[in-house]
């Protein structure tokens, strides 16, 4: 089993739209783990079915037992986060705001306040289109921790491919270059990164690559609507070069992006004929081909 993450400096850049393209290209040979759990809309091109659902834990919070509080502010002093609110004379917490540390509980001199498991999102493994399956998660609401949530991911799309032995894992990583992208790329043989012929884009594709350098990932680049603007892309083909990362594609602006979009279906899906998908389809291959000829 072998793992390709597809990532980006920023979103906006069709990550997404190419990782459920590869997606429903390979099918049941591989499967598809959605790591961008912050917007997570992959399930959408992909049609998931949300067939099997669990809880994601992450952290704990207090609780005050109300028959148990003596109402002698203790808790209160000592929570350094204002998450222990005093109303109608009654002490309470506020679970958005606790941080878990547990001094509140250790401080009570009654015994009311318990540390509980906190609930911090939903993971999923759902069947997907061309009989495929795809592991995905949606964090809850005011929930942090979504770098945790990327791994559990992760660790839930690797465990099925051994399992059901598939030949790859395609992740969809997070945007950005903060805790969840890192891991996005843990364990990956090769790092997919698109990028767009802008300005921003050579910006945040060199944040990126700085990232992969520390992991010692292997890499290889799409340019997105590289025709936008042909004095960046010469600049960015340029700065690959120097780092050794091969350009596999280079996609011109095609509205098809847009309109397979809005008709929830992957490009190769929407318009399996166009030059888009072509070049799409083609860019895969490549990407297959370089990871089955890693030593
Ligand atoms: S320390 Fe315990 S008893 Fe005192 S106010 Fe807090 S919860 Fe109530
Ligand atoms: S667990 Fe920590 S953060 Fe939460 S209420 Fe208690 S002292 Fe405050």
């Amino acid at each position: 089993m072998r793992e390709i993450v597809v990532i980006s400096g920023k979103g906006g850049t069709g990550k997404t739209s190419l990782s459920a393209s590869f997606a429903y290209l390979e099918g049941q040979n591989a499967i598809t783990a959605d790591c961008d759990v912050d917007a997570a809309n992959m399930h959408i091109l992909l049609d998931a079915d949300f067939s099997n659902r669990q809880d994601f834990f992450s952290g704990e919070v207090a609780y005050i037992d109300s028959d148990k509080c003596i109402d002698c502010g203790k808790c209160k002093t000592v929570c350094r986060f204002d998450a222990i609110l005093l109303k109608e004379n009654r002490h309470t917490i506020d679970r958005i705001s606790c941080e878990g540390c547990g001094y509140c509980a250790r401080v009570c001199p009654s015994g009311a306040i318990t540390m509980h498991k906190q609930k911090a999102g939903d993971i999923f493994v759902s069947n997907i289109k061309n009989g495929a399956t795809m592991v995905h998660a949606k964090l809850g609401f005011a929930a942090e921790n979504s770098g945790k949530l990327v791994a559990k991911v992760k660790q839930e799309a690797k465990m099925l491919a051994l399992k059901e032995d598939r030949e790859f894992v395609i992740t969809d990583g997070s945007p950005g270059i903060g805790c969840p992208v890192i891991s996005s790329l843990s364990g990956a043989n090769l790092v997919v990164l698109v990028t767009e012929a802008t300005v921003s884009g050579l910006h945040d594709l060199k944040r990126v690559v700085e990232l992969l350098k520390t992991f010692s990932l292997q890499a290889v680049c799409i340019i997105n609507k590289y025709d936008l603007n042909k004095e960046m892309n010469k600049m960015i083909e340029e700065y690959l070069s120097t780092q050794d990362i091969e350009v596999i594609a280079r996609l011109g602006y095609d509205e098809t992006f847009a309109h397979a979009l809005i008709e929830a279906k992957p490009i190769v899906e929407y318009s399996a004929q166009s030059q888009l998908s072509v070049t799409i389809k083609e860019s895969w291959e490549k990407i297959k081909t370089k990871i089955r000829n890693q030593k």
